[in-house]
């Protein structure tokens, strides 16, 4: 069988732990045994991370600007305890934040559906796309662990050198915490066209939530920059398609998607975004079946997995054992990558062989075969045989060959 052959490279960022054991075990039999896989390599493991200064990262960002097309195996986030574990210099930032915030853009989550699991909220009938902005708020903030008594104030310096605003954010009488938090407009404005786009795309409706009523400045911005662009921009099209737009308080949102049919955009804030989709992955069935992709205002293209390095499981794998990860959203991220390369090039064979992996994957997981994960969400189905990883991988390159 002759390997399809590619025209540019895919921007390969590697991780940590058990994701980088399904990483390697996914490429070497799912991909390399059909495509001439083109990559330019980063090593994000946090030992290279730490090695590197985190310039690994910052060059791998950057090298997506350069490639329009990459695809990252999920990354230890270092806390206090990682610190110690991997006997870092520094306790290094979110790749992923580092990443964003070169790139900007927006994250669009959607589950994959099977039809032997059913999700949790029996009036999901199809899925449900979480849009989150990658930019700015809490991920980009300032806090500062307040000693003792004294007065926190926000205060801004126009760009002349002049004190133009200046408010307390509180007196603190004693020991406390205070947090600083921006975003910009230009940000918010790529976030509402890509959100507008993905769901004239999709056919889909358009759903954005905050808490303007609360927040009067900031998540007012959000509002009011959203209903500009759907005005002058989107309507007619929207209108066109049949498909709708509207804004509402997040609480409100949350409690319309838990009755809803699902098959609509949710347009999130960072930080809603981040909570909700982990919320709705696991309600859809499992975090392991949730596809990522980051889509930048100019055009390039990040694919992951939404779940993290699986540290329990790689402490198992370490001792001998062969946990029961589910390599499903990996081959995603790999298949979105090289559908997106296939697009951009003009590469139809690519763009058909990563239909085909998909295709394949999802065959096996409904004639049954599966890791222990899902498996457990079938229970009472006969018919299922919970497989290792590694029979799942070559039960999905039986079926491509
Ligand atoms: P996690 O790695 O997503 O795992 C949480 C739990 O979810 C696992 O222990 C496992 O449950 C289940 N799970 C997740 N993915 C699975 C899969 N593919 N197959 C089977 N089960 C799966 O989250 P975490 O434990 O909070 O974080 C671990 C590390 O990942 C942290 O260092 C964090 O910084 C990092 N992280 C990275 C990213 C990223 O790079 N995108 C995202 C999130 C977290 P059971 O143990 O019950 O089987
Ligand atoms: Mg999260």
């Amino acid at each position: 069988m002759e390997k399809i052959k590619m025209i540019n490279p895919i921007v390969e960022m590697d991780g940590d732990e058990m994701t980088r054991i399904l990483w390697h075990a996914v490429k070497d039999t799912l991909i390399h045994p059909f495509v001439e896989l083109k990559t330019v390599y980063y090593d994000l493991g946090l030992p290279n991370r730490d090695k590197t200064g985190d310039q690994v990262t910052v060059d791998a960002a950057n090298a997506i600007k350069e490639w329009r097309v990459g695809v990252k195996c999920a990354t230890i986030t270092p806390n206090a305890q990682r610190v110690e574990e991997y006997n870092l210099h520094r306790m290094w930032k979110s790749p992923n934040g580092t990443i964003r915030s070169i790139l900007d853009g927006t994250v669009f989550r959607t589950p994959i559906l099977l039809n032997r699991i059913k999700p949790v909220v029996r009036t999901w009938k199809k899925p449900i796309t979480i849009a989150r902005h990658a930019y700015g708020d809490v991920y980009k903030n300032v806090e500062y662990r307040v000693p003792g008594a004294g007065k926190a104030e926000l205060v801004f310096t126009d760009a002349s050198g002049k004190e133009t605003f200046r408010q307390e954010v509180f007196s603190f009488r004693g020991a406390g915490v205070v947090q600083g938090m921006h975003n910009t407009d230009k940000s918010i404005r790529s976030f509402a066209h890509a959100c507008f786009k993905y769901a004239l795309s999709v056919g889909q409706d358009l759903w954005f939530s905050a808490k303007d009523t609360i927040s009067k400045q900031y998540d007012q911005t959000f509002k009011d920059i959203f209903a500009e662009i759907y005005e002058s921009d989107y309507k007619s099209q929207f209108e066109a398609k049949g498909i709708t737009y509207f804004y509402t308080l997040i609480d409100d949102a949350v409690a319309r998607v838990f009755r809803s049919e699902g098959g609509f955009v949710w347009a999130c804030k960072n930080y809603d975004g981040d909570v909700m989709s982990d919320m709705l992955s696991t309600a859809f069935g499992s975090l392991a079946m949730m596809t990522s992709v980051l889509v930048s205002p100019d055009g390039n293209y990040e694919f992951e997995a939404a779940h993290g390095t699986i540290t329990r499981h790689y402490y198992r794998y370490l001792k001998g054992e062969t946990p029961s990860s589910n390599p499903v959203a990996t081959i995603f991220a790999w298949s979105g990558a090289l559908r997106k390369r296939g697009e951009l090039d003009g590469s139809e064979d690519l763009v058909a062989f990563s239909e085909r992996l998909e295709k394949a994957t999802i065959d096996v997981l409904e004639s049954g075969v599966m890791t222990g994960d899902l498996a457990l969400l079938c229970k009472g189905q006969s018919d299922v045989r919970s497989v290792s990883y590694t029979e799942f991988l070559c039960a999905v390159a039986e079926k491509l060959y």
